[in-house]
């Protein structure tokens, strides 16, 4: 995904509310006062709360402190403990103010409260004050885990979302593909061109590699200068094999003029791939090794070309 999209996608026109109430009356009153300006979820008690949170993943939760079973308290700790749900934001609605309540839901994780029954001006004056911020701190954590010039996803983010991956595919028993890639002469073609148009060439590259990766867990990063790494999770070595050679035959398409090469007169790239269905004793970096080695073998067995291995065939 690249920074525009990225920005449309993380500020969206209509935030997501899920309102959290035991009692119908009250989730009525406050769907008729948002419902014009965000979309709108319900939920009757905690623990379909905290599944609708997973599954929609809302911007803001209005949630009830008083409900049978699942108490407000308990689903906003288990949403702040869980990775997948602890952006949202909570805010309590609560039918009395009681101070030591109100201490409790701000140190379980809560942003603001708001006092049943509600003032229609204040309560959505709040609730946009804190969509607004949350727009904000979306897209901050977004940015930060990007690369400034080709908008692909950065080394960073690559760091942080492998093993994740990695954990996923050993407990789910799935195969994982690393791909590395490299483009071919690419310092030539700085000399020739300049630096400025190989930065648009790396642009280009980026773009073409993340058209032809794009399942939703699939991740490309920018590895390094003129390097890019893709993580396929579930993906075993000849679906992996195929993915790769588009790669490398997309970047020839593109048709980009390079004088200096050696391999043809347009920028090409060379690509390693490994495959393994991982187990626990397993160490993650040998997957990332193992494709880099092939790399290695792509550029030395002529360039613009695939080296792949499926590590399942040798261990
Ligand atoms: P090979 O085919 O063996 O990969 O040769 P190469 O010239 O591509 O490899 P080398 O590692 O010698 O040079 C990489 C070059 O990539 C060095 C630098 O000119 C260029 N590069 C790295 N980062 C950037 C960048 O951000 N922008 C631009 N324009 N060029 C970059
Ligand atoms: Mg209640
Ligand atoms: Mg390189
Ligand atoms: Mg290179």
């Amino acid at each position: 995904m690249f920074i525009d999209e990225y920005v449309s996608a993380v500020l969206p026109i209509r935030g997501k509310i899920l309102l959290v109430d035991d009692q119908v009356v009250n989730i009525k009153i406050l769907h008729q006062l948002l419902n014009d300006d965000y979309d709108i979820h319900m939920a009757r008690d905690g623990v379909q709360a905290i599944d609708m949170c997973k599954k929609i993943q809302p911007d803001i939760i209005l949630l009830d402190i008083e409900m049978p079973t699942l108490s407000g308290f308990d689903v906003c700790e288990r949403l702040k403990a869980d990775p997948l749900t602890q952006d949202v934001v909570i805010i309590f609605v609560t039918g009395h103010f009681d101070e030591e309540k109100e201490v409790k839901g701000f140190q379980l994780g809560a942003v603001d409260f708001i006092h049943k029954p509600i003032n229609p001006v204040i309560t959505k004056a709040r609730i946009k004050n804190q969509f607004t911020l949350k727009c904000q701190s979306d897209l901050l954590r977004k940015i930060a885990l990007l690369d400034g010039l080709t908008g692909v996803a950065n080394r960073r983010k690559f760091e942080e979302s492998y093993p994740q991956s990695w954990l996923y595919c050993v407990r789910a028993k799935q195969p994982i593909s690393i791909i590395m890639l490299d483009i071919d002469y690419f310092k030539r073609y700085n000399d020739h061109y300049g630096h400025s148009q190989g930065d648009t060439c790396l642009r280009s590259v980026a773009q073409a590699i993340s058209s032809r990766v794009n399942r939703p867990y699939d991740l490309v990063a920018r590895f390094g200068g003129e390097e890019f790494i893709c993580v396929l999770p579930d993906t075993d070595y000849d679906g992996a094999l195929f993915v790769t050679q588009q790669i490398v035959d997309s970047i020839i398409a593109l048709k980009i003029p390079h004088q200096g090469s050696d391999v043809m007169a347009f920028v090409t790239i060379s690509a390693g791939l490994a495959s393994v269905n991982p187990s626990q004793d397993m160490d993650l970096q040998t997957l990332v090794e193992t494709a880099d080695k092939q790399l290695y073998r792509a550029k030395e067995n002529g360039r613009n070309r695939v080296e792949a291995i499926n590590m399942d065939s040798i261990l």
